[in-house]
């Protein structure tokens, strides 16, 4: 027989012809050593062997017995055939039977002594099992009589040939080199690699079946935590400008808001000042729920920055919001003097009124005086779109990057933006997305965090409700009355079909419904991915000066301007979206004395359903929602397919295993300020260097 080896393809190995080759391969499998890291998604637990006298209905079992006799019949329809048995042991007998699988007749004879696992049922007075593994007695089961690991298939391939293959490559496990150094085992309580690897596959126990889970776990967080550990330690090593704190301003500037800051507020903004004032290139991500006013506090560390002689850019995820950015920022800075740019693809403009005249020659032109303004630093804070950073802006001396809503940005793209001064400019990014601290830590343990975890004190509570498909008329008589008392109304409706990437025809058929049959006296807009930036600006502006009574909008489009005066958020389709999602439209209203509302419609009775909604109506807390979601639902559905991206592709581990991700992260640290290189961990180094290739890659 051939020798093999980790790098054997699978196609050369016994019994692999080309077309199971190719469903493998489909699988990502091609070597015996991804077979071996191929691991198993679930398992069935068949070690309890029992005597057939001791069986439950309904129960999973095992038994050992003797095949009394064995045959094949037609059911009484004729359309299948059925495999009939009768298997004893010393003291009772148990019939089982298979359907449509008439070849076991030549596999298993009278006379022999074999295992059967399954499910007990319970059929015409008598117990019997349906469809039960079953094998013959080996020196080692494999398929039955222990605990049974369930692998992740693909069309044509059975669970007993992938279990064949691995468990005749299994032995290649003292191949491989546990890389793991011998402390962090020790630390961390875990077992080796080569027994993790086996019991992984083919566990004797459920311990040593944990056992192995946590060290495989283990093994994936840490490299991440690695990963993110060393880019923090490259951002440590460059050089940044220094912001010293200019109090009196400051002051000033907060003395000039209509509101008290809260002291989350004031928390954050200190330690981001702090944090401004190293050398070092700060990487902060500021949380807090949607109208918790990260505006002001990225607000204060613009106007340090800018007095400190430097420039700021502020990138917006859309071309509205970076408007309203504009606009705030204009007001907010007002008494200060400072030169405040926008340049979007619509727009380019900045706050000097000269320049606004001047504005009347064409776009081109007026970019290129905008780009140029910003290059001899006649413009101090210029805001836009998260393009900006593309279009190969040079400034003069950029040291703050804000960034709202887009949670990765690298230290390469920071270094792409033109800076003379060849120093890494500063970045502080900002979500709303509640992203549980524990999650952070895995995804961004690069990143520093502030979080707002309070609301400013003046704001309402929005009375939220679930409404079932018999109150929805009853629910569409009180958003008449609301609109009747002047307030307006956003429709947010789920994306239903797949190829409807842009919401197109979700918003169009509800704009139907309800222009023509609910509401024909009212007048209502849509929103959707299809329109142009104009015909959006459009819309929100008649939006905004209550021209539109109701808006239809899908959840992609931006509804993050600032509409005092809608009072309703009603929510179409609501057991689609993420708790934390629906906690931030819910954000949307209750921003004006009035009381606000906001409706989940589902036609959805499931108990999960249920439960997931109920929790929106009772907490009021976004990490709180995004914490349960996380449990129930998993962070790629959560967080929007489309940022699915920034999550980790994880084999093994869960972004829940909080105590793991710990874990991972103490070792992880104390490795590299122990031996930043690696130098004394060659095969760790190797496994790392291999992990950072594939991140690069993804
Ligand atoms: P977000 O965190 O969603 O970006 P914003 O910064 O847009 O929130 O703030 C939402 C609204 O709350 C704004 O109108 C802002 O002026 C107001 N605001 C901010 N801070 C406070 C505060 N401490 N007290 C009252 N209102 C505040
Ligand atoms: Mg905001």
């Amino acid at each position: 027989m051939l020798k093999i080896d980790l790098e054997t393809p699978i196609s050369q190995l016994t019994r692999v012809g080309q077309t199971t080759a190719r469903r493998l391969k489909k699988l990502g499998l091609e070597s015996c050593r991804d077979l071996l890291f191929y691991f198993p998604t679930r398992y069935d637990d068949f070690s309890n062997i029992l005597p057939i006298a001791k069986l439950f209905p309904d129960t999973l079992a095992t038994i050992k017995g003797k095949i009394e006799l064995i045959g094949n019949k037609r059911s009484w329809k004729k359309r299948m055939i059925i495999t009939e048995a009768l298997v004893s042991d010393k003291k009772s007998s148990i019939k089982a039977i298979w359907f449509n699988q008439p070849f076991l007749t030549k596999i298993l004879k009278p006379g022999e002594q074999i295992y059967l696992s399954g499910k007990v049922d319970y059929d015409y007075h008598q117990l019997q099992f349906v469809n039960p593994s079953y094998e013959k007695i080996k020196k080692e089961q494999t398929h039955t009589a222990r605990i049974v690991p369930i692998y992740s298939l693909t069309e044509g391939l059975t669970q007993k040939q992938i279990r064949f293959l691995i468990k005749l490559i299994l032995p290649l496990v003292k191949e491989i080199n546990d890389w793991l150094p011998w402390a962090i085992k020790k630390n961390a309580n875990l077992t080796d690699l080569r027994t993790a690897l086996r019991q992984i596959h083919f566990p004797v126990h459920k311990n040593t079946l944990n056992k192995a889970k946590e060290r495989l776990k283990f093994d994936e967080l840490f490299l991440i935590q690695l990963n993110t550990l060393k880019l923090k330690q490259n951002l440590e090593q460059a050089q940044a400008y220094s912001i010293q704190f200019k109090q009196k301003e400051t002051k000033d500037l907060v003395n000039s808001l209509p509101f008290q800051l809260t002291t989350a507020q004031r928390k954050t903004a200190w330690e981001i000042l702090r944090n401004l004032h190293k050398a070092r290139p700060m990487n902060r991500l500021l949380e807090g729920d949607v109208g918790s006013g990260k505006t002001v506090v990225a607000a204060i560390a613009i106007l340090n920055v800018i007095l400190n002689g430097f420039q700021v850019a502020y990138m917006a995820p859309t071309e509205i919001l970076a408007k309203q950015h504009f606009d705030t920022l204009t007001k907010i800075f007002k008494k200060f003097k400072l030169k405040i740019g926008l340049l979007t693809r619509t727009y380019s403009q900045t706050n000097s009124r000269q320049k606004i005249k001047k504005a009347r020659f064409a776009r081109k032109a007026r970019q290129a005086n905008l780009l140029k303004s910003i290059k001899e630093e006649k413009i101090n804070l210029i805001l836009g779109t998260h393009a900006l950073i593309q279009e190969g802006i040079e400034f003069k001396n950029l040291a703050l990057i804000i960034i709202d809503e887009q949670h990765r940005f690298g230290v390469e793209q920071r270094r792409s933006l033109k800076d003379k001064a060849e120093r890494i400019p500063h970045l502080l990014s900002m979500t709303a997305t509640p992203i549980p601290r524990s999650l952070a830590l895995t995804l961004y343990g690069d990143l520093d965090l502030s979080i707002i975890n309070q609301m400013p004190k003046d704001r309402k509570t929005v009375i939220t409700k679930i409404v079932p498909l018999e109150k929805r008329t009853k629910a569409y008589a009180f958003i008449n009355q609301e609109i009747k008392k002047g307030r307006q109304v956003f429709v947010i409706c789920p994306l239903i079909e797949e190829s409807d990437k842009l919401g197109v025809k979700a918003v169009t058929s509800e704009y139907q419904k309800l222009s023509k049959e609910v509401f024909p006296h009212l007048k209502i807009g849509m929103l959707h991915g299809k329109l142009k930036p104009r015909e959006k600006e459009e819309i929100m502006k008649k939006f905004q000066a209550n021209k539109i009574n109701i808006l239809v909008s899908t959840s992609v489009v931006e509804v993050g301007i600032d509409i005092p005066n809608a009072t309703i958020m009603m929510i179409e389709g609501a057991e689609r979206f993420g708790l934390a999602q629906i906690h931030q439209f819910r954000g949307r209203v209750g921003r004006a004395q009035y009381q606000s509302y906001c409706f989940l419609f589902t036609e959805s009775d499931s108990f999960n359903t249920q439960k997931r909604l109920e929790a929106v109506v009772e907490s009021r807390n976004g990490f709180e929602l995004a914490e349960k979601d996380l449990e129930i639902r998993g962070p790629g559905q959560i967080y929007g397919r489309e940022q699915s991206g920034f999550f980790p592709n994880l084999k093994i581990a869960s972004l829940t295993d909080y105590s793991l991700i710990k874990k991972a992260r103490q070792e992880a640290i104390k490795i590299l300020n122990q031996d930043p290189q690696l130098k004394k961990y060659p095969l760790l180094k190797n496994q790392y260097s291999q992990f950072e290739k594939s991140v690069y890659l993804e």
